[in-house]
């Protein structure tokens, strides 16, 4: 082994005790947090995809579960909020670790309930706890009765990914639209898991003609909006699409379009995550005809 070689492997390995701390430690101060919406039901922060939860008399339905991290704070609030019932019912959003993390920790026990692709990919994933499967699936819609509760779950075309529902809270008028929406930043669409701008935008479209103006709109990520915020999002999509299409027309490269960039308009909607460059590229990739 040469002695360069094994400085650097040393280095490495230091660097990695050092990183294993932070990584444990990135959930110890995230608190979950509630908006509420209706009498029975709540929106929940903490870390990873908004949640929501519903309280129907013995019932308990949760949507989403963030990661297996966040288990026992999201549980405390559970608790909280809904006077010692235990979780009867799970709905997961999408197929993404930062909504189904949490399954085998808070629904082991109950009903797990999801599209049929988010079953299948979390199969295929070796790591996943089995006892966080998905338990009962669909492909286009389900409606559950809660105790004069109607929740009703539908499947939308590929957009996020291949397998997202949105979930509607009939009685109170609120709807989680999984990551279909990313509220006031620049969205990711998982073209690796079936997703594609094309669907994502025709998507937001078909679902604001759903809404009315009272509709309260939970978003993957981001704050509680409604259908104007909604719109906003889709507005951004259809004027940045529209720039990176003229780039592309003009024969700009992938990279001369990041270099161009989108103009001052959007930059509040860039993030850590999903950066002005990283949307650059999405778009610039974008199968729309
Ligand atoms: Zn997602």
């Amino acid at each position: 082994m040469q002695p360069g070689l094994k400085l650097s492997l040393t280095t490495a390995l230091l660097l990695l005790l050092a990183a294993a701390p932070l990584q444990a430690d990135r959930f110890k101060d995230v608190q979950v947090e509630e908006t509420k919406l209706a009498d029975n039901l709540y929106m929940l922060s903490g870390a990873g995809g908004n949640m929501a939860t519903l309280i129907a008399a013995d019932k308990l339905l949760l949507v989403d579960a963030q990661y297996a991290e966040m288990a026992d704070k999201i549980k405390a609030k559970l608790k909280q909020l809904s006077g010692q019932r235990s979780l009867t019912t799970l709905i997961n959003t999408h197929v993404h670790g930062d909504h189904v993390g949490g399954n085998s920790a808070l629904a082991a026990d109950v009903d797990i309930i999801a599209h049929s692709k988010v079953l299948s990919r979390l199969s295929q994933d070796t790591e996943f706890p089995r006892s966080g499967l998905p338990k009962t699936t669909f492909n286009e819609q389900l409606t559950l009765h809660l105790n004069n509760q109607t929740v009703r779950l539908d499947a939308m075309p590929a957009g996020h990914t291949d397998g997202d529902i949105v979930v509607w809270f009939e009685q109170a008028n609120v709807v989680h639209f999984g990551d279909l929406l990313f509220e006031g930043r620049f969205p990711f669409i998982d073209t690796g898991r079936g997703g594609s701008v094309k669907g994502y935008i025709d998507n937001t479209r078909s679902l604001i003609g759903m809404l009315n103006d009272q509709t309260k709109v939970i978003p993957g990520h981001g704050q509680l909006t409604d259908k104007a915020g909604v719109q906003r999002s889709l507005d951004m999509m259809l004027a940045t699409l529209a720039i990176v299409q003229g780039y592309k027309a003009a024969g700009m490269t992938e990279q001369q379009a990041v270099g161009q960039g989108l103009g001052e308009q959007w930059q509040s909607w860039h993030w850590n995550f999903i950066t002005e460059e990283r949307w650059i590229k999405t778009l610039y990739h974008a199968d729309i005809n």
